[in-house]
């Protein structure tokens, strides 16, 4: 593809780190971002290049024509270099001299002053100003202006001053003297005189640089500025007052109009915002408005092709001073070949047409269109519309419009995307939290199943010989004298033999080796029952809630005494000095709930992880065995329930006391469960 009909501006992929600055300088909103995706919609793109200056990722990519010079310079015939006026503002390491000297030392055969062509221009509007004072018009040397006109507002092309720029003007007068073979290479510091539809193409200039591809073709011909001499000159025709062209104004200031118009007749803008407000409203605000000199940038210097970092005005006063001293270095005799370069160069055809380029939105949004827009970015009411201009868009209602136009992406508003984000962090914390739960509970019940198998096996291998013990130890007490010493040694091997035979049978149940003989059961009257066989202390309140609705559940009636019965022990026993024990029943139609609470001593901390362990106990020897709260555990599990406990043993931080929670399924589906499964506790 020749190099003239490759895309302009291009983007990055891999660079662009989605700041939606471009979007929000793009004057023409040519800046299209799909599924986080960013790229330039090239008919409607003007080639201002404001993308370019405002990305800090450098993920914008302007067409390069060096080769295409490096090409053209290595045929061997003469091209001439048509160098900005607005160099002085780049080359600030470099006297106009040396730069000279350099460009030719490329092979460029001339060095000319687009600051001439600049000159020809001028004069041109002079004339059409003089020739019609009433004639209203926008002056064009700015070709992104152009390209904005024909493009948005085509209804005022018919204002556009159908002159050429100042680069199309020298390129015609170096034909005019070179002859038509010459091969003319413009250099400047703006992006859209590349583009490959404006005049460029059509007016012949064969390839258009920018000073930071100029610099990068001294850099790969390794040419260093200290070879060079310091008092090389441009090739005439000279530059006079066109060299004050790159500064806004200075159109009118070259042509010499600031004194024939009116200053409210002369409207100059400048920059982004002004240039198509001004253009925008030309016909309307600006009706008394007879010469608009319109700039895309603050002044050619600004343009963003330019490498140098000093400030707007320091290189705006570059460039003045040395349009100045040029001036003041001017010979009468060159002075009035630039008077008379009019005249010289009157049969030159400097004129142009525009053809319209109109970009029209392909779809436009109705408010019905915009709202949904606007509810699917959780903006539902006035107030929800910040305007923050995060996305790139000055307001939320051109987001949406440009959503509906396929221009943009919802999830570009940073506020909704906050949202959304905080939203997916809290849900993400739920379930981290659930998560971390059903691992300890799976750690526990892993733990729990191997300490299970291990009891299981020892209670059935000591099962026998204790039943055996047992047996003989009763047949020798019915055979003894009745008061004698050995009466009372028998009988405490079989007290002891028979508390034996209940640990053991404890594990079993524990390890589940028991059966559950579910059956409907009233579980409010199983708790009456459990606390009217428990022997309470005369310091310990017992207070019970019953909220069930119904209390029947299918439960095996033995076991959950049992478990009840081991709650309600623990709770007593943690209360060695009088407290309350609270017992409250709720059900849903699905469970059955029973909490035990006391305002005993608490749990530890550090114990809180061990309370269901085989074998743990803080009790003193002979009171506990550490397997009532394992063999509550383990008939929970039988019936698929879940319990819990909460306890505060630190008396900083308020009442101490351990509830434990049980929930049981009111109804279970037989052969569903298998030992110590994950979920529950
Ligand atoms: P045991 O009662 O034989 O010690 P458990 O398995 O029932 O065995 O209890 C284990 C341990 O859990 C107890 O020794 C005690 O330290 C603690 N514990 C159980 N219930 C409570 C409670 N309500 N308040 C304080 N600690 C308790």
């Amino acid at each position: 593809m020749p190099s003239w009909e490759n895309p302009l501006i291009t983007i990055i992929g891999e660079k662009c780190r989605m700041c939606y600055a471009c979007v929000r300088e793009c004057p023409a909103k040519a800046i299209r971002v799909v599924e986080g995706q960013a790229s330039v919609i090239q008919p409607r793109c003007i080639a201002c290049g404001n993308c370019l200056r405002v990305c800090a990722q450098n993920a914008k990519e302007v067409r390069d024509d060096t080769e295409r010079a490096f090409s053209l310079l290595e045929t061997g015939a003469p091209v001439a270099a048509m160098l900005a006026p607005s160099f002085p503002a780049e080359f600030a390491d470099l006297t106009p001299g040396r730069l000279v000297a350099m460009i030719r030392g490329l092979g460029f055969t001339w060095v000319h002053e687009v600051a001439f062509g600049a000159d020809l221009v001028a004069h041109m509007y002079r004339k059409l100003v003089e020739e019609d004072p009433e004639r209203r018009m926008i002056a064009t040397a700015c070709p992104a202006v152009v390209n904005y006109v024909c493009k948005y507002q085509p209804q005022l092309m018919a204002y556009l001053a159908p002159v050429v720029s100042p680069m199309v003007a020298l390129a015609r007068a170096l034909r005019h003297d070179l002859g038509d073979d010459l091969r003319v290479v413009f250099i400047g510091p703006c992006v859209a005189k590349k583009g490959s539809h404006g005049e460029s193409a059509q007016a012949g200039v064969d390839a258009v640089l920018t000073f930071a591809e100029l610099r990068e073709m001294f850099r790969r011909r390794d040419l260093e500025p200290e070879s060079f001499t310091e008092d090389d000159r441009f090739d005439p025709p000279y530059g006079g007052f066109g060299n004050v062209f790159p500064i806004s104004g200075g159109l009118l200031q070259a042509a010499g109009l600031q004194q024939d118009l009116l200053s409210g007749e002369m409207i100059v803008a400048e920059g982004r915002d002004e240039f198509i407000d001004t253009i925008n409203e030309f016909d309307l605000a600006h009706a008394d408005a007879r010469l608009l000199d319109v700039l895309a940038c603050h002044g050619c210097y600004a343009g963003p092709a330019m490498t140098n970092k000093e400030t707007m005005l320091q290189r705006r006063t570059r460039v003045s001073n040395y349009a100045k001293n040029r001036l003041a270095g001017l010979a009468e005799e060159q002075f009035e070949a630039i008077r008379s370069a009019p005249e010289q160069y009157k049969d030159l055809n400097l004129y142009r047409a525009y053809v319209a380029d109109y970009q029209p939105v392909a779809q436009s949004a109705t408010s019905n269109d915009i709202e949904k827009i606007l509810e699917h970015m959780g903006k539902h009411r006035t107030e929800d519309l910040l305007n923050c201009g995060a996305c790139g868009y000055d307001t939320c209602i051109d987001h949406a419009r440009a959503v509906y136009e396929g221009l943009a992406d919802s999830d570009m508003c940073l506020p909704h995307t906050i949202e959304q984000l905080r939203e997916a962090y809290d849900e993400l914390e739920v379930s981290h939290r659930s998560l971390e739960e059903a691992q300890e509970a799976l750690e526990r019940s892993t733990k729990l199943a191997s300490m299970g198998q291990l009891a299981a096996g020892i209670a059935h291998e000591v099962n026998n010989p204790l039943s055996t013990l047992l047996l003989h130890a009763n047949l020798l007490l019915e055979e003894c004298d009745r008061g004698s010493q050995t009466q009372d040694d028998l009988e405490t091997i079989v007290d002891q033999a028979n508390r034996c035979k209940r640990i053991i049978s404890g594990l079993l149940n524990f390890a589940r080796q028991s059966r559950v003989n579910r059956e409907p059961t009233d579980i409010g009257k199983l708790v009456q029952k459990v606390l009217h066989t428990t022997a309470f202390a005369e310091d310990i309140e017992v207070r019970v809630r019953n909220e069930f609705k119904d209390p029947v559940a299918d439960i095996d009636g033995d076991q959950i005494v049992q478990v009840l019965a081991n709650l309600i022990n623990n709770a007593q026993q943690a209360m060695p000095d009088g407290g309350r024990l609270s017992i409250s029943l709720r059900d849903t139609p699905d469970e059955v709930t029973v909490r035990v609470s006391d305002t005993g001593e608490g749990v530890p901390e550090e114990n809180m992880d061990r309370l269901f362990d085989p074998f743990f106990t803080t009790k003193q020897v002979g009171m506990g065995t550490g397997l009532g709260l394992a063999v509550t555990h383990g008939i929970v599990k039988m019936h698929k329930g879940q319990i819990a406990v909460e306890s505060n043993a630190d008396h900083n931080a308020g009442p101490t006391g351990t509830t434990f929670t049980l929930i049981l399924p009111r109804h279970i589906e037989e052969g569903a469960s298998g030992p110590f499964e994950a979920g529950a506790k």
